[in-house]
This record gives structure tokens, C-alpha cells and sequence, in this order.
């Protein structure tokens, strides 16, 4: 395992009190230990890359694997790697069941910078602790099966009222809304793409399965949100959040546009 190219390298994200810069090493909490014990079968020598989940990244070497502990010794940091150029908010209403584990996977992996579950009129869903942290754990490892810097915090679920509130002062924001005359999402991006001081941040809301009411549309745009569409066709509460950030990636990510534009 010591010669493994980058990419067959496991991203593994720790919390930053876990990295001692000054000794340059790292320590892992007992699952992490069990995971790189039992599922990796990892040895002394290996290699891996650990992240802070806060924009930072090393190469380290496992120096120990005890039975009682495992350390690693960083080697090199890893390169920032290009995030969107924006930093998306998406506020999402919760679809029922477990639908939303896919919503906050496929966002993470999209690129998003940070899930608001909101509870809208329509929202089925009234979410147990323990599924809250079963999606910041989704987003851990999706943000670590993407090989992302930053872990996007999932906050707790709260009105739709409340969040709409608490992201109101994002520079620009966007309510998807299904069967409306809306400009579309993408034109709308574009648009700001061509305005610098847009970027920054940007919000986009999702609506749950049986969409959001006219008074919570009315709210919205009272709050500054613009309607968009995401096209012609109803997309479902699931499907929609995928949508969006795949258009804000074809405009916002480095990657994804030639270089002289
Ligand atoms: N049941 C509703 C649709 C809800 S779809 C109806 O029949 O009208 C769930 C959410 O996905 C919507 O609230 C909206 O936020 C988003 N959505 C789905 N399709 C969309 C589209 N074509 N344009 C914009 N938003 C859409």
C-alpha cells in the first residue's frame, strides 16, 4: 500500500483538534480507528490524505497502528482545490421518508456550501435528532468520497419563515417554483456571473413534494427571492436540489468552463 497514487488515496475528514501542527501529526476517535483498522486493514506505512473539513488538507503516513491507538504523521499539505466560486446555500423543505439522505449527498458531492432543512407548510416530514445527524454524517462522507476540503455543515431543520429570515442577507436568492412563468435559474446565473459583487453567496430554495403555498411564494419574494425555473418539466423534491446545483456548477465552477471565459 505505500506506493498508492493520489487518487487511490482514502480522503478521510477529522476534526481539527485532532491535527497538532506543531508536532505534525494526527490522532483518530475510536471509530475512525476501527474504520482504518478493520475496513481499510491498514498498516504502519500507509497513506492517506485527512482534511479539517475546514479547507485544509495533508498526505500523512500511519506511524503507529497499536491496538490501542493509531497515529499518522503528516507529510505534505494538499493543494487548495478549486471550490465554486460561490458559496451556495440550499434551503431545502424536507421530503418525506429518507429522501432527503440523497438530497444531502448529491449536494455535497455538487459542491454546496451549506444545508438549511426547512419546514414548510407542506412538509411532511418532523425529523428526529438522530436523523439530523445522520445527515451530517451523510455529508461527511460524501464530502470525503469527493475528495472536498470543507464538510458543508446540515443546520437544524427550522420553519420555513425562519430560514427564509436567517439567509435573507445572502446576496442573491432564488425560490424555485414549479408550473410559474419564472425566468429561468440558468439565465439568472449567468447574469450574475457577468456582476462581481455577486459573488460571494448565493441561496436557492427547494420546495417539498406538494410544492410551496402561494403565501409562502409571497413571503419569499417579500424577503427578496427571486421565482426561478428549473424548466418545463416538475421535477421531483429530490430530484430539483440536483438540478439547481448542477446549473450553478456549470456557471460557478472553474472547472467546468474554459479557461477564457
Ligand atoms: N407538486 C408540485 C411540484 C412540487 S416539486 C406541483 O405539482 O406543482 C417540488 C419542488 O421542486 C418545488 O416546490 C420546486 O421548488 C422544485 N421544482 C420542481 N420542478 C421545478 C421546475 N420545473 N422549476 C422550478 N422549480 C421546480
Amino acid at each position: 500500500m505505500k506506493n498508492q497514487k493520489p487518487s487511490q488515496l482514502r480522503w478521510l475528514a477529522i476534526a481539527p483538534e485532532q491535527i497538532d501542527l506543531d508536532r505534525q501529526t494526527a490522532c483518530f476517535t475510536p471509530a475512525q480507528q476501527h474504520y482504518l483498522r478493520h475496513v481499510l486493514r491498514s498498516h504502519p506505512g500507509d497513506r492517506l490524505i485527512i482534511t479539517n473539513g475546514q479547507g485544509q488538507a495533508w498526505l500523512v503516513q500511519l506511524a503507529a497502528v497499536s491496538p490501542s491507538a493509531i497515529t499518522a504523521e503528516l507529510l505534505d499539505p494538499i493543494p487548495a482545490r478549486s471550490e465554486l466560486a460561490v458559496a451556495v446555500t440550499l434551503i431545502a423543505a424536507l421530503p418525506k421518508g429518507s429522501g432527503f439522505d440523497a438530497v444531502v449527498r448529491q449536494a455535497v458531492e455538487l459542491g454546496v456550501a451549506c444545508i438549511a432543512p426547512v419546514l414548510s407548510e407542506r412538509t411532511l416530514l418532523r425529523p428526529s435528532r438522530q436523523k439530523c445527524d445522520r445527515w451530517q454524517r451523510i455529508a461527511q462522507e460524501a464530502a470525503e468520497q469527493s475528495e472536498r476540503l470543507a464538510v458543508p455543515p446540515v443546520l437544524e431543520p427550522v420553519s420555513l419563515s425562519v430560514g427564509l429570515e436567517t439567509w435573507q442577507p445572502t446576496a442573491h436568492r432564488y425560490l424555485c417554483v414549479a408550473r410559474h412563468s419564472a425566468p429561468s435559474l440558468l439565465s439568472c446565473l449567468e447574469q450574475d456571473r457577468g456582476n462581481a459583487e455577486i459573488v460571494g453567496n448565493l441561496a436557492i430554495a427547494i420546495g417539498p413534494e406538494g410544492g410551496w403555498t402561494d403565501a409562502e411564494v409571497e413571503t419569499a419574494i417579500g424577503l427578496g427571492y427571486q421565482p426561478v425555473s428549473l424548466g418545463s418539466r416538475i421535477l421531483r423534491a429530490v430530484t430539483a436540489p440536483v438540478a439547481s446545483l448542477s446549473l450553478v456548477s456549470a456557471v460557478f465552477d472553474p472547472g467546468t468552463r474554459p479557461k477564457s471565459s
